[in-house]
Order: structure tokens, then C-alpha cells, then sequence
């Protein structure tokens, strides 16, 4: 969830959408100036892809290991690096490829590039005081958004906030969405952040806090998403197309919208237990019947349809201090939860209950 504080919703300003469109990204680059800093998901790291980018000596690859999602402190450590070994020069661009890990890291090195201080002096909302540095988002997998959205999503392990830094300098200046690069997505994975786009949209579209065109965006996404889900295999040509644009409008529509009860239940697994965001999504939406129950049916045909198992009892036999720490990281999501229950949402989402909805999962 990543509203502008005044209602005023800025866009990408550039994309270039089709399948071999990576090779763009030479064009796109050539009037940067300085050196360019690539930040690549690690899976890449021994396949060709890196022979597709236009790399000289001078710029500096960063390979990401994203076996964990982002923390605030590996941006500090990741910022140092690149200046320690470019005499504290800035690039002049900065291109993200992977998923939402690695899209979300370049954006915040950008930031961070030009603002003073450390990754979590800008956890919230509009506190980016100066434009980043040129960046260039490349999506690797579908899903999340993080191509097209005004956030980066960390989390300060001190402090156990996952929140990314919501403003209009964080939004990619240009995209290279290029379906071809999604192919070699493992299948649970490419469902599982494939559904980050529908749970964001049926969450928005059955909460109170609605905008004609956030729905409008919500809309389209869920009909693509049902397309890819639900119409042969997820992973054919086409379908890869459907996905990568779902994903790019269901990023748009978050800029206009609050998602609602899946994703504060997702956060406190994934703040207590440790779980990935779009896999912690899923599980959540195993306990999610009485809330969205039309919802619940065609997530789990899609599943279905696409032979996925989304792994069970992951919540089942905790203590009850584990249950507690889970609850109060979800209910701390009063925005989400006031939008999709009402401002009195604690007396529906009490600790019973929502130890209840945890067992379920
Ligand atoms: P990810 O970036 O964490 O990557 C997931 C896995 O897929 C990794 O193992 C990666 O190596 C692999 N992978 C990526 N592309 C591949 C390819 N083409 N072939 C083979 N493997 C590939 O995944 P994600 O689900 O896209 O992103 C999750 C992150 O996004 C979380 O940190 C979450 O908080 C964040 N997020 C951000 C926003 C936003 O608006 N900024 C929105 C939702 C989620
Ligand atoms: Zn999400």
C-alpha cells in the first residue's frame, strides 16, 4: 500500500513492453553519463543474459543474492560498496533486473545516491527529499508491481519495520518489460509472485477506500491475471505477456489503492516467521474463505489448473507468544485492515480470531 500523501499519483514516465525488447537498454543509455550501476538478481550471474546488456568496463554489476527479501542495512552496505570502489562517484544511471527484491534494491540505492544519511531515514512516506539517480527497471518475474509502484519495501531488522520509502522519486524513470525474460521462472515461483498482482486487486476492489482509477487499473489486472491462470499453461508466450502487463497495471493501481486482510496477515508471517512476501500471500489466502470467499474458490482453480501446491500448517502448532508476536504485526497494518473491516476492525480481528485464521493457513 503506497498512497501520496496529497492524491496526486505520478506514473512511470517511459516503457518499452515486447517480447526481445532488452535490447533497447544500449539506446536508452547512451546519453547517461559517468558510470552505469547494475544491479542483477544472482540467478543471472552464470547465464547468458549478461552478454544481452550493454556493460562496459567502466560500470560496476552488483549481483544480488536474494535468498532474503531487502533489509535496510544491506542498502547501507551495497551504497558503501559502490562508492568505496568508484572514488565516492555517483552513476549516472542505475539499472534493477530481477524481481521485486532486486527492482526494490536499485530504487533505493538511487534514492539513497542523492540523500544524505541511510536506507532507514526514509521508511514512509514522502520523506525522499531529492530526485534519484536515473534508473532503469527491468522485471525478471511478474507480480509484485515493484516496476511500476512508488515504493521499495525493506525491512529494519532493528527495528522489525517493513516498510519501503513511498514517494514519487522512488517510481523507475524508464522500463524495459520484456516477456521473454520471465521463462525461466520456476513454477511455484512464478505463481506464487504472479499472485501478489490478483490478491493486491481483490483486495482493493472489496475495501471501502475505492478510486475510480485505481478500479479501473484493479479491473484490467484481475482479467489478465484470470487469463494467465486460468486459460492453459501459465507459462506459455502469451501468457507471460498477460502476466508482465497484470503486473505492471497492478503496481499502477497500488498508487490509488490500500490493499485489505491478506497482506497485514502476510506481513506478520513473513515479519515473525520469516516467510517471502508472494509465497506468505498465498498461504494467507488459504484462511481466507469467510473474507473473500468468491476470492478463495477461483485462487484455488487457479492452483488448481496450474498443478501448484501452496504449502500448509505453516502457523499450525506455534506457542502462544509466537501467536502473539503474529498477531501484533498484523494488526499494526491499521490502514489495510480500517479499509477492508472498518475502523473498529479489533473487534472482528481479535487474538482468538486471528489465531484462528493462523491455524488454518
Ligand atoms: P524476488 O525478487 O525475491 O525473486 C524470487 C526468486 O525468483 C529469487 O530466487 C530469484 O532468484 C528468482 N528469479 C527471478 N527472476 C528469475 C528468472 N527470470 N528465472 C529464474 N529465477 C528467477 O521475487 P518477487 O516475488 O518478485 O519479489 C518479492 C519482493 O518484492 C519482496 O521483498 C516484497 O516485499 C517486494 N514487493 C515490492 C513491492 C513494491 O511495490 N515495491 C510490492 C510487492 C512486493
Ligand atoms: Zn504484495
Amino acid at each position: 500500500m503506497s498512497v501520496a500523501a496529497n492524491n496526486n499519483s505520478k506514473q512511470v514516465q517511459y516503457y518499452n513492453y515486447g517480447p526481445g525488447s532488452i535490447k533497447h537498454l544500449g539506446g536508452l543509455l547512451e546519453s547517461k553519463a559517468g558510470y552505469h550501476l547494475y544491479v542483477i538478481d544472482h540467478y543471472f550471474r552464470d547465464k547468458d543474459l549478461i552478454s544481452k546488456l550493454p556493460v562496459n568496463s567502466v560500470d560496476y554489476v552488483l549481483w544480488l543474492d536474494t535468498t532474503h527479501e531487502p533489509k535496510t542495512d544491506q542498502i547501507d552496505a551495497l551504497k558503501d560498496e559502490v562508492f568505496n570502489a568508484k572514488n565516492q562517484e555517483r552513476p549516472g544511471a542505475i539499472i534493477g533486473i530481477g524481481g521485486g527484491s532486486s527492482l526494490d534494491t536499485a530504487k533505493a540505492l538511487a534514492n539513497l545516491f542523492n540523500n544524505p544519511g541511510k536506507a532507514e531515514d526514509y521508511q514512509g512516506w514522502d520523506l525522499v527529499q531529492h530526485p534519484g539517480v536515473y534508473k532503469i527497471g527491468i522485471p525478471t518475474i511478474s507480480g509484485t508491481g515493484a516496476e511500476s509502484s512508488r515504493t521499495c519495501v525493506m525491512t529494519n531488522v532493528r527495528t522489525g519495520l517493513k516498510l519501503g520509502m513511498n514517494s514519487d522519486f522512488t517510481i523507475y524513470d524508464q522500463l524495459i518489460l520484456d516477456p521473454d525474460l520471465t521463462k525461466t521462472v520456476p513454477r511455484d515461483q512464478y505463481f506464487y509472485t504472479g499472485m501478489d498482482s490478483y490478491i493486491h486487486c481483490i483486495e482493493s476492489l472489496n475495501g471501502s477506500h475505492r478510486n475510480a482509477i485505481g478500479d479501473a487499473f484493479s479491473e484490467e489486472t484481475l482479467k489478465l491475471c484470470r487469463d494467465a491462470f486460468l486459460g492453459g499453461d501459465m507459462q506459455s508466450d502469451e501468457n507471460r505477456g498477460k502476466l508482465m502487463v497484470a503486473s505492471y497495471l497492478g503496481g499502477c493501481a497500488i498508487a490509488n489503492s490500500y490493499v485489505g486482510i491478506i497482506h497485514p496477515f502476510s506481513a506478520g508471517l513473513s515479519v515473525v516467521l520469516g516467510t517471502h512476501h508472494c509465497i506468505a500471500n498465498c498461504i494467507t489466502m488459504m484462511a481466507m474463505e469467510e473474507f473473500y470467499p468468491k476470492e478463495f474458490e477461483e485462487f484455488n482453480r487457479m492452483a488448481e489448473a496450474q498443478k501448484v501446491t501452496i504449502p500448509r500448517g505453516i502457523a499450525a502448532n506455534l506457542t502462544d507468544e509466537q501467536y502473539q508476536q503474529l498477531y501484533n504485526s498484523t494488526v499494526i497494518h491499521e490502514k489495510p485492515l480500517t479499509n477492508a473491516l472498518g475502523a473498529d476492525f479489533k473487534k472482528i480481528l481479535t487474538l482468538e480470531k486471528a489465531t484462528e485464521l493462523f491455524k488454518k493457513m
